[in-house]
């Protein structure tokens, strides 16, 4: 198998199961019981909120452990609106969708106006949007800093000062950076940052939510103490424990592995642009994830391509995993200004610190091969490729 769908989720480290696997098995006991055995898993539990904490530019009190990214995001805005809820939200139009389905919830509940920013044909922020908005003194600001579909990163220390100017707080989803990009929080300034393991060869069902010292959390899952009483319910402790581990790993080869996927990504997308005629490759004029290509193919749609890719064992997506049945085209494609059509012929190939050179030219030639069959179907007269979906 050769995955390159590494956006929607990555494999787990066998060091990262190592770690947690003791946490399964003898080391069960719940971390707030009063005996050692159980302040051995605390200590873990706090050992692994260091190593996230180091990996992001953090403090370990600033790091609040949550069930994924989801939570984190619709915790810090929900945060956000209940400090003032009168006043709009803002956000991206290309964010991801558990940062736009946590805002409409709160619009449709409380008639909070949301107000979408705009980007531009490579996908980055419109800033003097952005500055607009702002001066409608929102109740907070979020943005996805590494689109998950195109890899576009944000302009996030602009983006954060902008709204700082104006007294105004700002959430940064920031879960496809953590591994790929360095991170450091802190030194963005924002008041809230969302992250989650299974996008860094940690557990899935496990993420962090930054809260920066000193500033207003309001609890979104009431229950016991945990968390410093701000995430109530017993802990996940070996997702922690190997959300740790993964976060250990990733800082201490983090410019390598960077440099690594880099150069792979790279080479991808100079043997497709040299040997497939009418292909384009989005935001490819502004800063990138090192590990995602999202790429337009003239007269082919992703649907038909990962048809013809899966059974060779090649595994990718259209986009967005959470919006694979969706039958709408991407929001994100269509905010850059492409077309409805156009937006179903591209797709997104995310690779990994893991990915091989041999898998590389393997996957390439596959692709090159689908593309060819593809057209090949299409200008036989036999129409457009079209899939059925029951
Ligand atoms: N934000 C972004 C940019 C993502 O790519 C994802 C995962 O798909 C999420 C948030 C949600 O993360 P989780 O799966 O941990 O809830």
């Amino acid at each position: 198998m050769i995955y390159w769908d590494n956006n929607a989720t990555t494999e787990l480290k066998a060091e990262v199961l190592d770690a947690m696997l003791p946490f399964l098995k003898g080391r069960y006991m719940n971390p707030s019981s009063g005996y050692a055995q159980a302040k051995s898993v605390r200590t873990a539990i706090e050992q692994a909120r260091q190593h996230v904490a180091s990996l992001i530019g953090a403090c370990p009190g600033e790091i609040i452990f949550t069930s994924g990214a989801t939570e984190s995001i619709n915790a810090a805005i929900a945060t956000m609106h209940r400090l003032s809820p009168d006043k709009p939200l803002l956000c991206l139009s290309t964010d991801h969708s558990a940062a736009l389905s946590a805002l409409s919830t709160i619009s449709r509940d409380a008639g909070t106006e949301i107000l979408g920013n705009g980007v531009n044909q490579q996908g980055t922020a419109l800033l003097d949007e952005w500055g607009h908005h702002l001066s409608s003194a929102p109740a907070g600001a979020t943005f996805t800093w590494g689109n998950n579909e195109t890899g576009v990163i944000q302009p996030a220390d602009e983006m954060v000062r902008m709204a700082h100017d104006r007294h105004i707080p700002v959430h940064v989803d920031a879960v496809q950076c953590l591994g790929k990009i360095p991170v450091n929080i802190t030194g963005i300034g924002a008041e809230y940052a969302s992250f989650s393991a299974h996008k860094l060869h940690g557990p899935k069902g496990i993420g962090a939510l930054y809260v920066r010292a000193g500033v207003h959390f309001l609890p979104f899952i009431s229950g016991g103490d945990q968390e410093d009483g701000r995430r109530g319910g017993t802990e996940n402790t070996a997702g922690i424990v190997g959300f740790g581990e993964a976060a250990r790993l990733a800082l201490r080869n983090l410019r390598q592995n960077a440099e690594n996927m880099q150069s792979r990504r790279n080479r991808l997308e100079q043997a497709l642009l040299s040997d497939v005629p009418g292909i384009r490759i989005l935001s490819s004029e502004t800063s990138r994830l090192p590990n995602t290509s999202s790429i337009y193919f003239d007269g082919c749609t992703a649907q038909a391509l990962s048809l013809l890719l899966e059974p060779q064992g090649l595994l990718c997506s259209a986009g967005s995993a959470c919006k694979t049945a969706s039958p709408h085209p991407s929001h994100v494609l269509t905010a850059m200004g492409l077309s409805d059509e156009e937006a179903r012929n591209c797709l997104r190939f995310s690779i990994s610190e893991l990915t091989t050179n041999e898998e590389l030219e393997t996957g390439i030639r596959l692709v090159i091969e689908a593309v060819k069959r593809v057209r090949s179907v299409q200008s036989s007269k036999t129409g457009p490729v079209t899939v059925y979906q029951p």
